[in-house]
């Protein structure tokens, strides 16, 4: 049998499966190895390019659970939990290392904020450190002088993002699930008002399930199905700059500039600002570059001195109150989402894959993920957070 360079099979397309994912992302991959280990293996993940080609192999790879609200930090908490042995549960390293995240603030409403969030993350069994203006320096040498303080997440860190996404293929190919490269999807059937399949550049598939998990394409893909999604597809872009010493143990988010920075094990930084542009394309800019010039430079001046070598953007989908979307969708039974992650897709896929899995199969809709449901869009019950670097007002 012939098998890719990740060593996944090549298999013909069948013409029908239990599921069908749309997205070879971090979110779509880890759903079918979820599936797969439940038993529920005749299903098949269509991605349109190649594995990992969407923000999964493109983003800044910070993972943390230090968030606000109490449903974000019961997701990501989980997620954190499950990150802790993914290397070994998929045999596979991902490489997570756990340095620690840092917010950091200047503003002293900021720093309540943040006085705020250590009440509730004590309350719910999640780590992290007020950290005043001594004690930051001594966490970040180089860091601005106006900054007063700082929230620590010590369990936090980061990973190899396309790591993830193989090590999440590979798994889901040993237990059955089929992986297809190179296969866009290009409408959905629905056949009295329920899902009955979907069309290939390949070949049409019977199915009764199928999962959006398209990341930035999410919108367009339930179009395909009838279903218009509170989604807006736009880039986020970041930079690496060249290697030096190491000078920076942990990764920084600011929410008031609105970046982060980190430095990889082999010296660069990965860093920039974490505004969306509307463009949604793939094209890095030079608009994005001016203005991560300043942010990051607020926060770290050192970097002042530092060579940016390459900078590049990645496409995600953003709700209005930047939580996912996931579930059901009422009006076309059959369509599952996975979809609306924004800037925290990559930390949240082992959560999602593995809490979304038993409702796809079994109904069976924990309390950790349930309040992510689309039909909070109906009721009204939005799930704000104000820890986020990565924020669009849409
Ligand atoms: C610059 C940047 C920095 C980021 N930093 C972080 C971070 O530090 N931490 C974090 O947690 N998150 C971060 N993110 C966000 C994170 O990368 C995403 O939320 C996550 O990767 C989404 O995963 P996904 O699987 O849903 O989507 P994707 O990885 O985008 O995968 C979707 C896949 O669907 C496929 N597809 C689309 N349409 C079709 C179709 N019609 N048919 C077949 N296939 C289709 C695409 O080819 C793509 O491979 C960042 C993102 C970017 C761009």
């Amino acid at each position: 049998m012939r098998r890719s360079l990740l060593g996944i099979r090549q298999l013909p397309l069948r013409d029908s499966y239990d599921a069908v994912i749309i997205g070879g992302g971090a979110q779509g991959l880890s759903l079918a190895y979820n599936l797969a280990k439940l038993g529920y293996s005749h299903i098949a993940v269509l991605d349109k390019a190649y594995l990992a080609s969407g923000a999964s192999g493109r983003n800044a790879t910070l993972v943390r659970d230090a968030f606000a609200t109490p449903e974000w930090i019961r997701l990501f908490h989980f997620s954190l939990q499950l990150w802790e042995s993914i290397s070994d549960e998929l045999e596979c390293n991902v490489l997570f290392a756990q340095r620690g995240v840092l917010s950091v603030a200047a503003r002293d409403e900021t720093i309540e904020s943040f006085k705020r969030a250590t009440r509730t993350h004590k309350e719910m069994g999640v780590q992290s450190r007020l950290l005043d203006g001594y004690e930051i320096r001594q966490v970040v040498p180089g860091i601005a002088g106006d900054i007063k303080g700082g929230l620590l997440n010590p369990p936090g860190g980061v990973a190899r993002h396309d790591a993830l996404v193989w090590g999440y293929a590979a798994a889901a190919d040993r237990l059955g699930a089929e992986i297809h490269s190179g296969t866009e999807v290009v409408g959905i059937d629905m056949q009295d008002g329920e899902v009955a399949g979907v069309r290939t550049n390949r070949g049409n598939i019977r199915t009764r399930r199928v999962v959006n998990a398209a990341g930035g394409l999410a919108a367009e893909v339930a179009r395909m199905a009838g279903v218009e999604l509170p989604l807006e597809a736009v880039t986020l872009e970041k930079f690496v700059t060249d290697a030096v010493k190491p000078m920076l143990n942990v990764g920084i988010i600011s929410v008031e500039t609105r970046c982060s920075i980190n430095q990889t094990s082999r010296g660069e930084f990965v860093a920039g600002s974490s505004e969306p542009s509307g463009m949604a394309g793939l094209r890095a800019t030079y608009d994005f570059l001016k203005v991560s010039a300043r942010k990051v430079t607020q926060v770290l001046p050192a970097l002042a001195h530092l060579t940016v070598v390459r900078q590049w953007g990645g496409l995600i989908a953003v709700t209005p109150d930047h939580a996912p979307l996931v579930g059901e969708v009422a009006e076309a039974p059959g369509l599952f989402l996975n979809v609306g992650w924004g800037g925290y897709g990559f930390m949240g896929a082992p959560a999602a894959g593995k809490l979304l899995a038993p409702w796809l199969l079994r109904g069976e809709r924990s309390g950790i993920i349930g309040p992510f449901d689309v039909a909070r869009y109906k009721t009204g019950h939005l799930i704000p957070e104000s820890m986020i670097p990565v924020h669009r007002s849409i």
